[in-house]
């Protein structure tokens, strides 16, 4: 069998779902490979899954800590398979809506594995044969996988990723995390929250590797708090197995230690889901990792072919697979759309949060910038002393010269929806002076952003002038 589109979408994650539907709203006739499931890694195994968790484990922490504010409850207790069950309804309703919303674009949607034949050419393995589809132009939006230590490879049972680890059927009694990114933290939080053990071994000198160090710093305050053993500048060079669960061997600075746990979370990085998509047939050019090479209009050295989200390299985030796909969408109706990634936010989902958008301070050093600096404590912000939540911080940098804000950095409860306001500013080119002017409502937290702003020129209200 053979069908015709304008343009063909290959992954249904966040970067290709969402060009899909741009395309069909700008009248082409598209079509949505996917070999597994609507919503890609974000939707079904990531994303979403995981701040489902997350909020559980907070709610736990919570309930478990209320006492201080007046609220006794005894024996909160979870149910491991209660919790799985609501997060897997979480996910099907959002899956069930990207179905709805692709019928609804007329988007055509095929289940099964792609490869290319020819630069306008893909066979198609379905559960019914292999078909091929021809297009004009194609979207290859084929997301990333975990990446395997050759010392410690997946089983898929006591070795395992971030999938099986948002899957798990009871809580781990000690859990070991290789890798102190943002996935393995936050994993590695929610499960200390419910009563794991946790243990995390970091290969560099800081947790969450790229992040400013002093919004790291809070994080690393929780952990201890929860009771984690942190290892840094530390490697696992081998393990064996111990009854029910396993034993690492961990290189650290101050010698080989051994570790057992009964699982043990890979959480190294990602690479390129590129396998068996056959991109040599089509020309399209790889960087040294295998990521695909692309212009700011997501077009591979294959003009027809573009390439969107985690398989065009990091940051692996999901809205920005989103953006790019609109993107691409608008260069193939025609449109003269491209990306900029300046207003770029990132959200890390670790208790605190930590959300960050624009250049960070030890970039902006790094590069010798002229630049001014206010901070503001969120313990000195009524409604985070309301809400029972005052550790953390908001970090405006703006241009020494132009007062042209370059940076917001938030540690703290919430710091993931207030970041959305400072990536606003940075998309409109906006001054330290902006975010003052703008009367923000009280007691919210963004007025943690104002009063940063203000610290700027060395005038918040609520804090004393150092
Ligand atoms: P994907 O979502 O990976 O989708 C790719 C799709 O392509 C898949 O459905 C796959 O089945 C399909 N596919 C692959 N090869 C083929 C083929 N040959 N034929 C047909 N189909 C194919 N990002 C955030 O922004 N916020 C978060 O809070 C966040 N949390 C995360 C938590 C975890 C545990 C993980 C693992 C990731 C998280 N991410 C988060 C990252 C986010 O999931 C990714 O950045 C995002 O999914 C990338 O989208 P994508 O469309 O590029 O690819």
């Amino acid at each position: 069998m053979s069908r015709q589109a304008d343009a063909l979408v290959i992954g249904a994650g966040p970067g290709g779902y969402v060009a899909a539907i741009r395309l069909a709203q700008l009248g082409k006739k598209t079509i949505l490979i996917d070999r597994d499931r609507l919503g890609g890694e974000c939707l079904n195994y990531g994303c979403i899954p995981s701040k489902a968790l997350i909020h559980a484990a907070n709610l736990y922490e919570n309930i478990s800590k209320s006492n201080s504010i007046g609220i006794s409850v005894t024996d909160a207790k979870v149910n491991v398979e209660k919790l799985q069950e609501w997060k897997s309804a979480v996910v099907s309703k959002l899956r069930n809506g990207i179905a709805t919303l692709c019928k609804g674009n007329n988007i055509e949607v095929i289940f099964g594995e792609a490869s290319f034949e020819t630069a306008n050419s893909v066979s198609v393995r379905t559960s019914d044969g292999v078909e091929t589809v021809q297009s004009d132009k194609i979207i290859i939006a084929t997301g990333s996988k975990p990446i395997e230590l050759p010392s410690l490879k997946f089983d898929g049972k006591r070795i395992i990723s971030s999938k099986e680890a948002l899957e798990l059927s009871s809580i781990p009694e000690e859990l070991s995390i290789i890798g102190g990114g943002a996935i393995g933290l936050e994993i590695g939080i929610l499960y200390a929250k419910f009563g794991s053990k946790l243990t995390v071994i970091e290969l560099t000198d800081q947790l969450l590797p790229g992040t400013d160090a002093d919004l790291v710093q809070i994080v690393s305050r929780t952990l201890r708090r929860l009771g984690a053993k942190i290892l840094l500048k530390s490697k696992v060079v081998e393990y064996e197995d111990a009854g029910k669960g396993i034993k690492i061997r961990v290189e650290t600075p101050n010698g080989p230690e051994s570790h057992e746990a009964d699982l043990v979370l890979v959480s190294v990085g990602r690479r390129p889901r590129i396998d068996g998509l056959a991109i040599e047939k089509a020309g399209v050019e790889v960087t040294e990792k295998g990521f695909i090479k692309v212009d700011k209009q997501l077009r591979t050295s294959t003009p027809s072919i573009f390439a969107i989200g985690d398989v065009v390299g990091p940051p692996f985030l999901a809205h920005k697979a989103s953006r790019e796909g609109i993107v691409a969408a608008e260069v193939i109706a025609g449109q003269n759309s491209e990306l900029d990634y300046r207003a770029l936010p990132s959200a890390i989902f670790t208790s605190p949060e930590i959300a960050t958008v624009g250049l960070s301070e030890a970039q902006l050093q790094k590069e010798g910038r002229a630049i001014t600096i206010g901070k503001f404590p969120l313990a000195a912000l009524g409604r985070a002393l309301t809400n029972d939540d005052t550790e953390g911080f908001v970090k405006v940098i703006a241009d020494a010269e132009t007062d042209e804000v370059l940076g917001v950095e938030v540690v703290g409860g919430g710091a993931s929806d207030l970041i959305s306001e400072a990536a606003l500013a940075i998309e409109m080119g906006a001054t330290s002076e902006d975010f003052a002017l703008t009367i923000h409502p009280h007691p919210t937290l963004p007025e943690g952003i104002m009063e940063a702003a203000e610290a700027v020129k060395g005038r918040a209200i609520h804090i004393l002038k150092r």
